[in-house]
């Protein structure tokens, strides 16, 4: 065993990591994160005792929950007979893991090409289709989030883009429909799909067809949201890429892989992408791993050509290893379904029931095991909770409530005016509703709070 001797209490390993971690996405001397000394299941805890539901997936990637024994098992069998070896051999437990994904997603999509997270599988997806295109340029949604390397944190479309955007990225940006706040007035989901659809067809004919490559977007859209597209959008979205030739990309990094109640959110409209890039809940983030699934269109292009691009990494055996071993235990033990009942039987209505009582929640929406809040200051005029891209003093009101669900044991999600709901796939439904419990007396302080 490790010995860190010296970092026995939660005072201890956090002054640690204050001396020498550099924390994404934070004003270093701003944070003080919480110390975790151990997790099971869907829970975590810390070094005082208190444990934590944790309604977060961490960051929205532990869907079969922490420290599943087939998943630790598997990782630890692989790190006894091969660690590590270079991408360029064959390997069982790689191919075994490309086979397993090639099975489970949508379409063609055959090949798989790994990387190490999802925005790196993002960055090889968008060169991939700017190469087989000839095409310079991307169209993405606003209401995304596509990673934060110097290529795809100008995809993203959310706020945490302004900080790193050169403004020189070839990244083309659509609104995608959003009904509560309709960027096109329209007064039903049907409305929405159409007039989305027009702004895209419209979007495209002015940036000039032959100029874009791409067009990436999350099937359901995951941090900038929890937006369920309306029936027929995804397959609008295909056939305008087909009409003019752009090559379409699924960002499934967080809905995929049992999130959203299906093995791929795209399954639920049945629309097939030319490429899909995928991480998080591959292997529930034991080991880092993600990647692109290739179909025959892209895949024909690099069959006799190079590719031009690869990762010291790329199908590292521990991920892989985790990787088999999760989808394998996501299929003997019922996971997706798990997540699809949950959301249709338990999370839904009792989310619904929860928003009628609390005149803070605008809006719920969401399904399997992926939802959102969005919280208001008055339901008449849907003025948000905080205003749009808010920090410090502004943002305060969401700190209140998320911090009534920690102080009371439960950890979610707080992303803008929204709290995200997103616990493991196989989330027991007793879980379910101690989170829901909580969640109940955290809505009350917000409703003190408009
Ligand atoms: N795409 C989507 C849809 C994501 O949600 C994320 C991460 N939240 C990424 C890409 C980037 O993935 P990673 O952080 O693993 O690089």
């Amino acid at each position: 065993m490790m010995s860190l001797a010296h970092l026995t209490t939660g005072a201890e390993v956090r002054a640690a990591d204050r001396a020498h971690v550099f924390h994404s996405w934070s004003a270093q001397d701003a944070i003080s994160p919480l110390p975790v000394a151990g997790a099971e299941g869907s829970y975590f805890w810390d070094y005082d005792g208190q444990r934590y539901l944790d309604f977060s997936s961490q960051l929205v990637f532990t869907n079969i929950g922490h420290q599943h024994p087939r998943v630790v098992a598997a990782v630890q069998e692989q790190a006894g007979r091969l660690c590590t070896i270079a991408p360029s051999f064959a390997v069982d437990v790689r191919a075994e893991a490309a086979r397993l994904i090639a099975a489970r997603t949508p379409g063609d999509l055959d090949k798989i090409f790994f990387t190490n997270g999802g925005t790196e599988a993002v960055e090889h997806a968008v060169r991939m289709a700017k190469i087989a295109t000839g095409r310079p340029k991307v169209l993405a949604g606003y209401r995304s989030y596509h990673g934060a390397t110097s290529g795809s944190i100008h995809l993203t479309g959310e706020p945490r883009r302004w900080g790193a955007d050169t403004g020189m990225s070839g990244a083309v940006h659509f609104f995608a429909p959003y009904l509560y706040r309709s960027p096109f007035h329209a007064v039903d989901e049907a409305q929405e799909c159409e007039r989305a659809l027009a702004h895209l067809a419209e979007v495209i004919a002015y940036e000039g067809p032959g100029t874009l490559a791409a067009l990436i977007i999350e099937p359901v859209i995951g941090s900038a949201g929890v937006h369920v597209p309306p029936d027929g959008y995804l397959a609008g979205v295909r056939e305008l890429c087909d009409r003019h030739g752009i090559v379409l990309i699924f960002d499934e990094v967080m809905v995929g892989f049992g999130r959203t109640g299906a093995w791929f959110a795209s399954d639920h409209w049945g629309v097939a992408p030319d490429l899909l890039t995928f991480a998080k809940g591959v292997n529930s983030g034991y080991v880092p791993l993600g990647g692109v699934a290739i179909g025959e269109r892209i895949g024909s292009v690099f069959a006799e050509r190079p590719y031009p691009g690869g990762l010291t990494y790329s199908g590292h055996p521990l991920a892989c290893a985790a990787a088999v071993a999760t989808m394998s235990a996501m299929a003997d033990e019922g996971v997706v379904e798990n997540a699809a009942r949950v959301g249709a039987d338990v999370l839904g209505p009792e989310l619904a029931a929860l928003a009628e009582r609390h005149p803070v929640v605008g809006e719920v929406r969401g399904m399997g095991a992926f939802w959102a809040l969005e919280l208001v200051r008055d339901r008449e005029t849907r003025e948000p909770l905080v205003p749009y891209a808010a920090a410090g003093a502004a943002a305060a009101p969401m700190g209140k409530i998320a911090a009534a669900c920690t102080s009371r044991g439960l950890w979610p999600i707080a992303a803008g005016n929204r709290l995200h709901l997103a616990p493991p796939c196989n989330v027991a439904d007793a879980e379910v509703k101690e989170g829901l419990a909580v969640l109940d007396e955290a809505l009350s302080v917000g409703d003190g709070l408009i």
